[in-house]
């Protein structure tokens, strides 16, 4: 794409999130707080509304008109989902309530029945506290131990430490697609190589990656990867757990409810098929039809396109705060995406936010549910800006110029 080219989408795609378009505290509002949750575009909250006003119903279960549309609206959202991620079969798609839910779905049902006293599960330092405590909790309820792989001072995961922990007693490997934090891409593609060879599981939490980078769960070779759909520009309380169909085929169901049998009666009940096995009770039907409309959408714009408009408005970004005076750079790993956390001077990170937002500018503030990476940096916690591909450099000079005030505030 020519600069004039990506000027021109970027502005279209803005136009397209009508929460965008608003003041706040009087100044027109610069959302920068997309790693926590991105903005809908009107196509997905048209999508939503409409499935609400003409075809809700349960679905799977009725014979009448409304519940095979809403069985098809959401079983679609399904397929739109294994084609965007490219999973060998709709059956290794579970559609869970976020990444949350889904990586507690692998402690329990995968490695719970699985694990021993003395194996290990093995995550990093720079990881959410959804992709630490499941782990932690199956470790307390089995025995095993759980071990973490190293970081740098760039916020950079030591790719060869990784590699040096593993050994026959690792059970698993869960490691982030991009630190939510700090926005480093890890390196799964190796450690994924590596782990492979040794038969280990990979799970991917790919929370931050899905959003940003293209991501082939096939081409990855990880046996699981999990993502929410509210980072992603679809609704909250949606979320995807890929599994590779004969690992989820091996493992028990977690919940026990409607929908994830195909027989029950007091003596034995017998399991519905994948994905189902995994779904029990009635979903959140109209956030998949959303999710499913966000699919459509950034499969128009291209992830290709995103990531390369991306990179390039993060580079300016990084550039522009590294002029800030005062300023330090929390995370400067030579691959990231979407997230920059800082410092700047010695001034509390929730009032910094506090005074950005005043000049309508938001930013998250404090741990970002990464409490032992705020330990590694001896802080207890780092102002973040996250973009997307709706931000554009007008935001950017924005926030700097909101820094530069609470400079001047805070003397
Ligand atoms: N993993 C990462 C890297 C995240 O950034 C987040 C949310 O911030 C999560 C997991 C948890 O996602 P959710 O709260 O949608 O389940």
């Amino acid at each position: 794409m020519s600069a004039s080219a990506k000027a021109v989408s970027a502005a279209d795609w803005r136009a397209d999130f009508p929460a965008l378009h608003q003041s706040v505290h009087g100044q027109p509002l610069v959302y920068l707080d997309s790693a926590a949750s991105a903005q809908q575009p009107a196509a997905v909250i048209d999508a939503v509304s409409r499935y609400q006003r003409e075809d809700h119903a349960n679905v799977h279960r009725g014979v009448h008109t409304l519940s095979h549309r809403a069985t098809e609206a959401y079983e679609g959202a399904r397929d739109k989902i294994r084609n965007f991620i490219n999973a060998g079969s709709r059956a290794e798609i579970v559609l869970t309530s976020g990444t949350t839910e889904a990586i507690n779905l692998v402690a329990q049902s995968f490695c719970r029945p699985r694990l021993q006293a003395g194996d290990k599960i093995l995550i990093t330092h720079l990881e959410h506290h959804a992709n630490i405590v499941p782990w932690q909790l199956v470790c307390e309820q089995t025995g095993a131990e759980l071990v973490v792989a190293p970081i740098n001072d760039k916020g950079e995961v030591e790719l060869s430490a990784l590699l040096d922990l593993i050994d026959d007693k690792v059970f698993l490997i869960g490691i982030a697609h991009v630190a939510n934090a700090l926005g480093t891409v890890c390196p799964i593609e190796k450690v994924i190589e590596h782990a492979r060879q040794r038969g280990i599981p990979v799970l991917v939490d790919g929370a931050q990656g899905v959003p940003h980078l293209n991501v082939d769960v096939q081409a990855l070779g990880c046996d699981f990867y999990a993502f929410s759909g509210h980072k992603m520009f679809g609704p909250t309380g949606t979320g995807v757990l890929y599994g590779r169909e004969e690992l989820l085929e091996s493992m028990p169901p977690w919940q026990g409810g409607g929908d994830m049998i195909l027989e029950v009666s007091f003596d034995e009940t017998i399991y519905n098929e994948l994905p189902y096995k995994f779904e029990a009770g009635t979903p959140n039907i109209s956030g998949v039809v959303g999710l499913g409309a966000a699919i459509d959408y950034l499969q128009a714009i291209g992830m290709a396109n995103i990531a390369s408009y991306e990179q390039d408005l993060h580079d300016y970004m990084v550039a522009e705060l590294k002029k800030v005076d005062g300023i330090r750079l929390i995370g400067e790993a030579r691959h990231k995406a979407s997230a920059q956390s800082f410092l700047l001077d010695d001034i509390h990170s929730h009032d910094l936010g506090t005074i950005l937002d005043q000049q309508g500018v938001a930013i998250r503030t404090g741990h970002h549910c990464a409490m032992p990476l705020m330990q590694y940096f001896g802080i207890s916690g780092t102002s973040r800006a996250s973009l997307a591909f709706y931000n554009n450099r007008d935001d950017v000079d924005r926030l700097i110029a909101a820094l530069g005030k609470a400079k001047a505030i805070f003397g």
